[in-house]
């Protein structure tokens, strides 16, 4: 429309007695969607990045079995068991809180075709030492209860021909007495020694041995003397040397050499 004809519109309108006039609103603009805002520009990194290939996805399964090798016991005689088998299965024994104050593992000493086994207790300074069962004091004692008793009984042995060990073959600190689970860890090698020797007499010598042996709470005292058995093996119950070492044990003295001769008597003649 021209301003002219726009003019005459209104002259119309005037003359009609309107005198306002509204103007229309102008059509609204059908709705579009909002479009998303730009993105935002992203810092090229000066180094180029690093490619890292996608971790490989594990499938769920069953938890792996951690094996502790310290824990893990020899059986309690395998088949074809020896000396040297138990010796190996030993090897730097950790099996035991008793590994952690020892120099050297006591395993035993003698003739591993021995008749005759002593057991005792445990290590003590001088076979922490040496690696060598009862070469102390006591051990001195014990080897002159076995040669002096037998060569007065007219028995011709010597010290070597028989086999000594203790029920641990680790020293316990301040010479204390083994711990039940020490005995019971380390006791299956005793067991396992007494196995592959199969002597025909054993002789415990004090109250720790005789605990391992024969699992019974009686003393030295009540048992001694009269003759036990481990499986199928008489056992001999005495005093330990060390406790014979004592000045006031004379009556203990006389009474574990007529212990031995019954031994010595029973095994050798
Ligand atoms: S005492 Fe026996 S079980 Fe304990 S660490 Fe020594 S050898 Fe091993």
């Amino acid at each position: 429309m021209t301003i002219e004809e726009l003019r005459r519109y209104l002259e119309f309108y005037r003359d009609l007695g309107i005198k306002e006039v509204r103007t229309l609103a102008p059509p609204r603009a059908p709705l579009t969607p909002v479009p998303p805002p730009p993105p935002k520009p992203v810092a090229i990194p000066a180094e180029p990045l690093e490619f890292r290939p996608p971790a490989p996805v594990i499938p769920p399964g069953p938890a792996p079995i951690v094996m502790n090798p310290e824990l893990t016991l020899p059986s309690l005689a395998p088949e074809g068991d020896s000396m040297e088998a138990i010796r190996n299965d030993i090897g730097d024994c950790r099996r035991c809180r008793l590994c952690e104050g020892r120099n050297k593992i006591v395993f035993g000493s003698g003739n591993e075709a021995s008749p005759l086994v002593f057991v005792g207790e445990g290590p003590g300074a001088d076979e922490d030492a040496q690696g060598l069962p009862f070469v102390g004091r006591a051990g001195q004692l014990l080897t002159q209860m076995i040669e002096g008793t037998s060569k007065k009984e007219g028995i011709p042995l010597l010290r070597p021909e028989v086999y000594i060990c203790n029920v641990v073959k680790c020293r316990p600190p301040e010479n204390r007495t083994p711990q039940p689970d020490e005995m019971e860890i380390c006791g299956q090698f005793l067991f396992r020694q007494l196995m592959a020797i199969r002597p025909k007499a054993i002789c415990c010598l004090g109250s720790t041995a005789t605990k391992a042996l024969l699992g019974t709470k009686d003393g030295v005292m009540k048992l001694r003397g009269k003759w036990q058995k481990w499986r199928d093996i008489p056992v001999m119950v005495t005093y330990h040397p060390s406790y014979l070492l004592r000045p006031y044990n004379q009556d203990a003295k006389r009474e574990a050499w007529e212990d031995l001769k019954k031994v010595l008597h029973f095994v050798y003649d």
